[in-house]
């Protein structure tokens, strides 16, 4: 087991400067801001299985972790290493998941991970997206956020999902694809680096390697063409190489950064690598001033999306239903519904204005209308609705009928014919005036789904009424004209139609005469009785729907209950703006701090 480091690794690092702005985008990664979209800048840690990515961490961080044969790192482990100044101060090591904190020790740690990873992606060999916080904050560590990602791995090996190089390339493509990320590329210097997995991944990504820092471990086995190696840069590693060789067995920390300088100052190879290329405390360094850089190249651009994605928030959620408070509001809001649906139907169905709704022709209810009813009459002309018998009739006289008696049961039986069409015309203009009705109460009451199927309904029961009420002036004004012949219009002699000139063109004649009677007489009751619908009618009826008892169906109170649907978008928009409030929090706190150019 590691020893407690007695001396940071080294000095020029952890000035201070970097750990309020590391804590606040800690503090933001623990809100999990992130699955806002608002990527946060990270140092990721990529590399094959083995390539010794457990060893750099632990190294950099003067613990111990699972590390070694198998894969041991099966999920995310979001390391957090934080300096504690005072020398005398215990170490504090604890692990947070699942909402959890578990605290540890230095000796803990590996059966700490190990547990904790079992109850996070199960015992098997199988691995999760959901992340590990390993906090190990003591004297002399870096101050420095890692999230160290499973190995990859080309061959299942028993007991592994048989798709886990694909479960891996996600996972490891999820924390590197965002170009906040810094990657780590872990490399063993026993392999030939254009042929390493995680080289093509990261180049995938960032094919310039301008956020790409190439770590180089093994350096004690394979000193061999090292040098040659990183100097050539085959792979494009913008942000350079630095060659290190970790804890061999169960060396102190000591022991090995002691062990480490003297093997890259004496061995006749490794010596002559820069020292700026080599050891675990350049590295440390390196990586401590790339996160300066990065954290104060993004939180400005951070903050903002902050600020754009809580107004949007906020936005949507002041734009959905108001809430009623109490039965009083519930009568105030279907009152401002029933008179703006009132002023839009009396413009659409009474005078013809679509000033509202010019492009939506749904909505042009009164020429729809008026199209209806010329199509419906224009059956209703002689031409259709005279057949062959009754011209004999009325040519011949009928045997022991007088004329006019021929005449008159002519009419009748045009009357008899003309009776349905005129029935369904009706049903016909009532249906579509109820769908015409429904849409604009409807968009009026867009803001109270609840009350919608009771408005609804009141509107289809009085339609009903209208229905029966047209039909029942069909059949009256029918019977009317069944009567007999009657009109005061051009007959100035008092002409006797049915004997003045042949019975044929005196029953065309007299037939136009009905026929416009008969639509004329349609079109005003129909607008007679909209008139009375939209001015008198609705309301009463959807007020008495409304007002019913709740047993009954209606029931205003049902104003005051929020649909579900509605309740869960505002539970949902209102998490997440508390979410965006508090990292607001967290940033303003330290905005102030972050000066241009304070390099
Ligand atoms: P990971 O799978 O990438 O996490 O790799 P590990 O950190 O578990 O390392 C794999 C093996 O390589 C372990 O047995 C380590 O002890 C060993 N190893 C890692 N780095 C070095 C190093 O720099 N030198 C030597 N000699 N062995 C190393
Ligand atoms: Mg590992």
């Amino acid at each position: 087991m590691a020893a407690a480091m007695h001396a940071p690794i080294i000095s020029s690092y952890n000035n201070g400067r970097i750990r309020p702005l590391l804590d606040c985008v800690d503090k933001l990664r623990a809100l999990n801001v992130m699955q806002e979209g608002i990527q946060l800048p990270t140092i990721v840690v990529v590399g094959d299985q083995s390539s010794g990515k457990s060893s750099v961490l632990e190294s950099l961080a003067g613990i111990s972790l699972p590390r070694g044969q198998g894969m041991s790192t099966r999920v995310p482990l979001i390391m957090r290493l934080k300096n504690q100044p005072d020398p005398e101060s215990p170490p504090e090591i604890h692990l947070e998941f699942n909402g959890k904190i578990v605290p540890t020790d230095e000796a803990g740690i590996e059966d700490a991970i190990i547990s904790a990873t079992d109850e996070v992606a199960g015992c098997g060999k199988g691995i999760s997206h959901t992340p590990l916080t390993l906090l190990v904050k003591k004297c002399g560590v870096p101050d420095l956020t890692m999230v160290d990602l499973p190995g990859i791995t080309r061959v299942p090996v028993k007991g592994q999902p048989h798709d886990i190089y694909e479960q891996i390339r996600d996972i490891i493509m999820e924390h590197i694809t965002s170009e906040e990320s810094i990657i780590l590329n872990v490399l063993s210097a026993t392999v030939d680096f254009p042929t390493c997995e995680s080289i093509r991944m990261s180049q995938a990504v960032d094919p310039t390697g301008k956020r790409t820092l190439a770590v180089v471990t093994k350096a004690d086995i394979a000193p061999q063409g090292l040098l040659e190696k990183v100097t050539a840069d085959e792979v494009r590693i913008g942000l350079g190489y630095v060659c290190v060789s970790n804890r061999i067995g169960s060396e102190s920390s000591q022991d090995e950064r002691n062990r480490e300088a003297e093997l890259f100052d004496t061995h006749p190879l490794l010596s002559k690598i820069d020292k700026s290329m080599v050891s675990i405390p350049v590295l440390a360094d390196k990586l401590v001033s790339i996160q300066e850089n990065i954290i104060s190249k993004c939180l400005p651009d951070i903050v903002k999306k902050i600020q754009d994605k809580l107004a949007a928030n906020l936005e949507e959620l002041n734009a959905l239903p108001k809430t009623i408070a109490s039965v009083g509001e519930g009568f105030a809001a279907l009152i401002r519904i029933l008179n703006s649906t009132k002023r839009s139907l009396t413009k659409l169905l009474l005078t013809g204005d679509f000033g509202e709704y010019p492009e939506d022709t749904e909505m042009h209810i009164i020429a729809k209308l008026m199209e209806m009813l010329n199509r419906g009459t224009a059956f209703l002309k002689s031409e259709n609705i005279e057949n062959e018998d009754e011209i004999s009739d009325l040519e011949m006289g009928l045997p022991g009928f007088l004329p006019h008696r021929a005449f008159l049961y002519t009419l009748q039986k045009r009357l008899n014919r003309a009776s349905p069409v005129l029935l369904k015309l009706v049903g016909d203009l009532w249906a579509y005036i109820e769908t015409g009705v429904i849409n604009v109460l409807s968009l009026h009451c867009e803001n109270h789904p609840q009350i919608q199927s009771g408005a609804t309904r009141a509107v289809e029961s009085i339609i009903a009424k209208k229905k029966e009420e047209s039909a029942r002036w069909v059949t009256e004004i029918i019977g009317m004209e069944k009567l007999g012949i009657y009109t005061c219009k051009n007959n100035p002699q008092g002409m006797d139609l049915a004997t003045a000139f042949d019975a044929k063109t005196g029953m065309a004649a007299y037939w136009e005469i009905v026929r416009t009677r008969l639509v004329d007489g349609l079109v005003l009751h129909i607008l007679f009785k909209c008139q009375k619908l939209v001015e008198e009618e609705m309301e009463e009826e959807v007020v008495k729907d409304l007002t019913a008892p709740p047993s009954g169906g209606g029931g205003i109170e049902r104003m005051l209950e929020e649909s579900s649907l509605v309740a869960e978008e505002r539970e949902r928009l209102s998490k997440r703006v508390e979410l965006l409030q508090e990292s607001q929090d967290v940033v303003a706190k330290i905005i102030g701090r972050i000066v241009p150019g304070d390099d």
